[in-house]
C-alpha cells in the first residue's frame, strides 16, 4: 500500500456482536439494518488485531488502519509517539450494555508484561479458554455515559460496606470476616468458598429478593435489584454465581449522560446497563471475578486487585480550547475530548499524533488544507494523522468525540 497524500481520511469501525449487547442503539447510531436475533454490543474504532477500523478511500483495495499505521508509523503517529508506543496506543468504542457484564480487573503495565511472558513460557495458547493475558499491555479505561449509566466501581468505603453486611441478613456471616476493613480477607473468603456453601448462602438471599424483582418492586439504586437480575442471567445448572456477593461489596454508581468514570489498574468494576463512549489502552487483558460464564482464575484475580476503598470520582469535561471539552485521566495512552459545534460554526484543528473522530449527533464538513473536503454525519468517523491541518464546519448542530494522545514531552 502507498502512503496517501491525504492526512485526514474517513474510516469505518467494526461492530462486535457480544451476547450482552442490545439490538437497537448501535444499529440506529450507525444506520445499519437490524438482523433479527443479532445483538450489537460494541463499535470499535482503532487498530486492534481483533477488530481494526478500515480506511475509506476511493481505491478498490481494502486498507486496515492497523496495517497502514504499521507501514508508516512515523508519518501517521509522529516520531515521538511511534518511538514510545510503536502503534496506535488507544481504542475508542461505543457500548450498548443490555445485560450486565462480568466483574473485572485490569493489570498494571509491568505486571501485564511479566504475566504475559509467564503464560507464554508455560506454553498456554493465546486462544485457550484459560489464558488470562492476551497481550503485554495495561488497560486503563475511561467511560463517558451517553445515557443514564449503571456500573459497579471499586470497593465501598469501610462504614458503608460494614453497614450493608449488617443490613442484609444473609450477609451477616461476613461481618467478622471483614472486621475493621479487611477487604482482602472478605473478598478472598467468598471467592475461595466451596460452591455448595455459595449456593447455600446466596439461595436464601435470592429466594427472598428475586420475587420482588419479578414483581418490579426493586429499584435500580439498590444492590438487591442487580443481584436478582444477575441470578436470573448467570446462575447455571443450579449453581449460584459467586459474583453476586461483589454486587454488595462494590460502589453502585448511576452516572448521568456527559459524565465520565475512570477505571485504573486494579480497580474492580462491572458495567450493568446503559450506553457509553469508552476509550482505553490498546489491550484485551481482563481478569474476571464472576457474573460470567467465562474462565475465572481466582489466584490471578487476587494478585491484581487493589484491596482498598474507592471514593468514586465523577469526571466532568473541562473546556480547554474553544468548543472542545477534555476528560483528563492519568493514562499516558489516551485522552478523550468532546466537540460541540453550532450549525455553521467552524473549528480549525492541528492533529497531534493520530486522532480519531466520531460524530454522535448532527453532521460536519471536514476539509484538509488545500485538499478536497468530505462530510461526516451521525455514526460516521474519520482519522487525522500527525501534523494534519484541517477545518471542521458544522452542517447542523454537531457533537463529536475525539480520541487522542496526550502531549509527549
Ligand atoms: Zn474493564
Amino acid at each position: 500500500m502507498e502512503l496517501s497524500k491525504d492526512k485526514v481520511m474517513p474510516i469505518k469501525g467494526q461492530v462486535q456482536h457480544y451476547a450482552w449487547g442490545g439490538d437497537f442503539y448501535l444499529p440506529k447510531l450507525l444506520n445499519l439494518p437490524v438482523n433479527k436475533g443479532e445483538t450489537y454490543a460494541e463499535y470499535w474504532l482503532g487498530a486492534h488485531n481483533t477488530g481494526s477500523a478500515e480506511l475509506i478511500s476511493g481505491d478498490a483495495e481494502k486498507i486496515l488502519l492497523k496495517d497502514y499505521i504499521h507501514a508508516y508509523p512515523a508519518e501517521t503517529l509522529g516520531q515521538k509517539a511511534a518511538a514510545r508506543f510503536g502503534g496506535l496506543p488507544y481504542l475508542l468504542k461505543v457500548l450498548d450494555v443490555k445485560e450486565m457484564l462480568s466483574i473485572q480487573v485490569h493489570p498494571a503495565k509491568a505486571e501485564a508484561q511479566r504475566d504475559f511472558e509467564s503464560e507464554n513460557a508455560r506454553g498456554i495458547e493465546l486462544s485457550a479458554p484459560q489464558r488470562n493475558y492476551k497481550d503485554n499491555n495495561h488497560k486503563p479505561e475511561l467511560m463517558l455515559a451517553l445515557s443514564e449509566f449503571w456500573l459497579l466501581h471499586g470497593f465501598k468505603p469501610v462504614k458503608t460496606l460494614d453497614r450493608i453486611l449488617h443490613e442484609i441478613p444473609e450477609l451477616h456471616f461476613l461481618v467478622p470476616v471483614f472486621g475493621n476493613g479487611n477487604y482482602k480477607a472478605l473478598y478472598q473468603h467468598v471467592m475461595e468458598m466451596p460452591q455448595a456453601q455459595v449456593n447455600r448462602h446466596l439461595k436464601t438471599l435470592l429466594d427472598r429478593i428475586v420475587p420482588h424483582y419479578q414483581n418490579e418492586k426493586l429499584k435500580k439504586n439498590k444492590e438487591d435489584f442487580w443481584a436478582a437480575r444477575a441470578a436470573i442471567t448467570y446462575s447455571q445448572k443450579g449453581d449460584v454465581d459467586r459474583g453476586i456477593f461483589s454486587i454488595y461489596f462494590f460502589n453502585l454508581l448511576q452516572v448521568q449522560p456527559g459524565h465520565a468514570v475512570f477505571q485504573d489498574a486494579g480497580v474492580p468494576h462491572a458495567y450493568l446497563e446503559g450506553q457509553n463512549v469508552e476509550i482505553m489502552a490498546n489491550s484485551d487483558n481482563v481478569l474476571r471475578g464472576g457474573l460470567t460464564p467465562k474462565h475465572v482464575d481466582v489466584p490471578e484475580l487476587l494478585k491484581h486487585m487493589k484491596f482498598e476503598p474507592t471514593v468514586p470520582h465523577i469526571i466532568h469535561g473541562v473546556e480547554k480550547e474553544k468548543a472542545i471539552s477534555l476528560f483528563p485521566t492519568p493514562a499516558p495512552d489516551f485522552e478523550l475530548g468532546r466537540i460541540h459545534l453550532a450549525k455553521g460554526q467552524e473549528l480549525p484543528l492541528l492533529s497531534y499524533s493520530v486522532q480519531i473522530f466520531l460524530v454522535l449527533a448532527g453532521s460536519v464538513e471536514v476539509k484538509e488544507k488545500s485538499l478536497t473536503a468530505f462530510s461526516r454525519k451521525k455514526g460516521e468517523a474519520w482519522v487525522s494523522f500527525d501534523a494534519a491541518e484541517s477545518k471542521l464546519k458544522a452542517l447542523e448542530d454537531a457533537v463529536i468525540y475525539r480520541a487522542a494522545i496526550p502531549l509527549i514531552n
